[in-house]
């Protein structure tokens, strides 16, 4: 039989769909069929009729009956927007390209995405003058908004997939509540707010939008059989493999006409997650071959961002993989972690779109009554630092702030420490951003890279720089296939730095550079460099240059000085720096977490005294990625507050 590779830890999810009728037993429908068919069309005229009357309206409805693409199209048909843009958040930047892409193809005549419907994601902005409903990540909406707090450019603003609160989300529930307000005040063009979620608590949602009015689309769905396994199973991947074979042996096959030779149907293999090039995405949408079983793996992207149709079987691993902060070792980690029941049910919902369905839940039952019952926003786990500079931006202090659900005081408190070590705000108590802040405000990142950026001018790296951050803020560039790990490694060697990872991209960057135009797919091909997120990553690199230029950094390049760029990094990340303890493991300083280097550095193996770290990996230990090595005498000279503050002492002096 067949093998599938689970071992992209993304993959936390299978889903099976059946290859059914739809496809190949009933004459192909035009898109226009298609819109017609979703649950939503039948209510056109009621939800129009809403829209029109409430200012702020909250739209329930179970994924996949026509939220996302059809509500918005409504909308423009009616005109309802007026002379402004409907703007329709997505916590995700696939989903938000996946769904205008598809919206610009229902749209029809002729259009293609950018004109009528277009995206905006960070980075890449597919829109234009003629744009009338544009999608884009929650993230750049908040951008946008630190340019113009009223958000005047739009008549309408959706913030969909609402249940999810993404930090983002969170924060524009505040900005539009006060937008809309002010504007009504000023006698401005009225600004109307649609939240749009799957199923969720409604009443918390309503009371925040001062008691508005909320809608339940009822969907059709079809009942979905639930199993659990019998007992706890650790290796969540092995299960759903053994799983999927189960059903893909057992299962009906449905219509499918049996080959003696092999036990089941064949099998087409999809995948869906945020970091896969938007191609590959694409291809789960496509019907597959008659008498072939489709199976999809995804991470929670599908859980309701993303629908697709035909699927019969779920298996539900449990597991999801989230950003967390824990304040107390100042570390934010993306780990594994086990999701919350309200996600449980999303999953198993995903069977019941078309006909019944199953749900094969990889836990016991006993394991999903343990579970949470609402997932926690991620606002009040995760780190607080880029928001608490773009709500500085916006002149509000992040205690005063209108939150949902509050943050924790201490992760608040945390940020604006971590703001005025960067030297971004002038005191902890007021809403004033430090001329530097400002300028940390207008990059789209992190504020401890947009403040290495700004110091780049100072040890005259702006080139070096650029390269660096552009690299950490774009997809991997380096392939790892895992049956030619060595292979790779071995090809790559002559790139790697004594001094650490950063530098080790930079070398590789440095020589795509240097490869002609003509022979550069050969050259990512033999060095199992990713040519598409490189090529992307130039692009951001051109982007942020762009800023700087306008910050008025010029453009400086150290050459072969590393130590200049290696101070450089220091300036944004000395709260990410570890010291080697006893030649064995490492211990952060700024919170005293024991941590290991990753096998995947450049620097495994090695034992440099002090590294700097820009990423943290949790599975059974904690691992230290993307790593350069800094001298004591360094934090002496860049940090010296940071180092009075925290009372930090080195090993090495002790
Ligand atoms: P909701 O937002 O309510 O979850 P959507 O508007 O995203 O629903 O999807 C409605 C329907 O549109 C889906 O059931 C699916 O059939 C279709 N659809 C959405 N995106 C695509 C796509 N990229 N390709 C093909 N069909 C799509
Ligand atoms: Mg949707």
């Amino acid at each position: 039989p067949k093998k599938i590779k689970l071992s992209e830890p993304e993959h936390k999810k299978v889903i099976i769909s059946s290859n059914n009728s739809n496809f190949h037993n009933k004459p192909k429908i035009s898109i226009q069929e298609q819109r017609r068919k979703l649950p939503v069309f039948d209510k056109r005229n009621k939800l129009l009729e809403l829209i029109k009357r409430h200012k702020t309206l909250i739209i329930l409805g179970e994924t996949g009956s026509g939220k996302t693409t059809q509500i918005p199209q409504y909308i423009n048909s009616a005109r309802l927007q007026e002379n402004g843009i409907i703007a329709v958040t997505q916590p995700r930047r696939v989903a938000a390209i996946s769904v205008a892409l598809r919206v610009a193809q229902e749209y029809g005549q002729g259009m293609s995405v950018g004109d009528v419907v277009g995206y905006t994601v960070r980075f890449e902005d597919v829109t234009s003058k003629k744009t009338k409903i544009k999608y884009l990540t929650d993230g750049m909406l908040l951008r946008e908004a630190m340019f113009d707090r009223l958000l005047m450019e739009y008549t309408v603003v959706i913030l969909d997939e609402a249940h999810e609160r993404t930090i983002h989300t969170d924060v524009l529930f505040g900005i539009v509540k006060k937008a809309q307000r002010i504007r009504e005040e000023r006698n401005l063009a009225s600004l109307k707010i649609i939240i749009m979620s799957a199923t969720m608590d409604v009443d918390h949602f309503s009371r925040y939008f001062n008691n508005c009015q909320a809608v339940y689309l009822e969907g059709r769905t079809y009942p979905v059989n639930v199993f659990y396994t019998v007992k706890p199973h650790d290796d969540y991947q092995a299960s759903c493999v053994a799983t999927f074979f189960k059903i893909h042996k057992e299962a009906p096959p449905k219509l499918l006409a049996k080959d003696p030779d092999v036990q089941g149907p064949p099998i087409k293999v999809c995948t869906l997650y945020a970091a896969q090039p938007g191609t590959q995405q694409m291809t789960v949408f496509q019907p597959s071959q008659p008498n072939t079983r489709k199976v999809v793996i995804s991470t929670n992207i599908a859980e309701t961002s993303v629908t697709i149709t035909g699927i019969k079987y779920v298996i539900d691993s449990g597991m999801v993989k989230a950003r967390s902060f824990h304040p107390a070792t100042g570390l934010e980690l993306l780990k594994v972690q086990r999701i919350s029941q309200e996600q449980a049910w999303q999953r198993t919902g995903r069977a019941g779109r078309d006909s019944e369905g199953y749900c094969y839940r990889i836990y016991t039952r006993s394991q999903f009554e343990l579970m949470k019952k609402t997932s926690i926003p991620e606002i009040q786990r995760a780190n607080l630092n880029t928001v608490a500079l773009q709500l500085l931006a916006l002149g509000i202090h992040g205690l005063h702030f209108d939150f949902m659900d509050k943050p924790p005081k201490e992760a608040i408190l945390a940020a604006f420490e971590q703001l005025k070590l960067l030297g971004a705000v002038e005191n902890m108590d007021s809403n004033n951003l430090s001329p530097l802040g400002r300028k940390m405000a207008k990059f789209p990142l992190d504020p401890r890279f947009s403040k290495i950026l700004l110091s780049a001018q100072q040890f005259g790296c702006l080139e070096e720089t650029l390269t660096v951050i552009a690299l950490l803020s774009s997809e991997s560039i380096l392939l790892s296939p895992p049956s030619k790990r060595d292979q790779a490694q071995n090809v790559r060697q002559k790139f790697c730095s004594a001094y650490g990872d950063h530098i080790t991209l930079l070398n590789i960057y440095r020589e795509f550079n240097n490869v002609g135009q003509n022979n550069r797919r050969l050259w990512c091909h033999e060095h199992f460099i990713n040519m598409r997120n490189i090529l992307h990553a130039r692009e951001v690199r051109n982007q942020l240059e762009d800023i700087c230029k306008k910050c008025d950094i010029s453009i400086s390049s150290c050459g072969s000085q590393m130590d200049q760029l290696r101070k450089c990094l220091l300036t944004g990340l000395f709260t990410n720096v570890a010291e080697l303890h006893r030649d064995r493991h490492y211990i952060t300083l700024d919170r005293r977490q024991v941590v290991q280097i990753h096998p995947s550095s450049s620097l495994y193996g090695q034992q440099p005294h002090f590294v700097l770290f820009t990423e943290v990996v949790q599975t059974s230990k904690c691992y230290l990625r993307s790593l350069t090595t800094v001298e004591s005498d360094w934090l002496y000279e860049i940090a010296p507050e940071y180092l009075k503050i925290r009372n930090i002492r080195f090993n090495k002096d002790s």
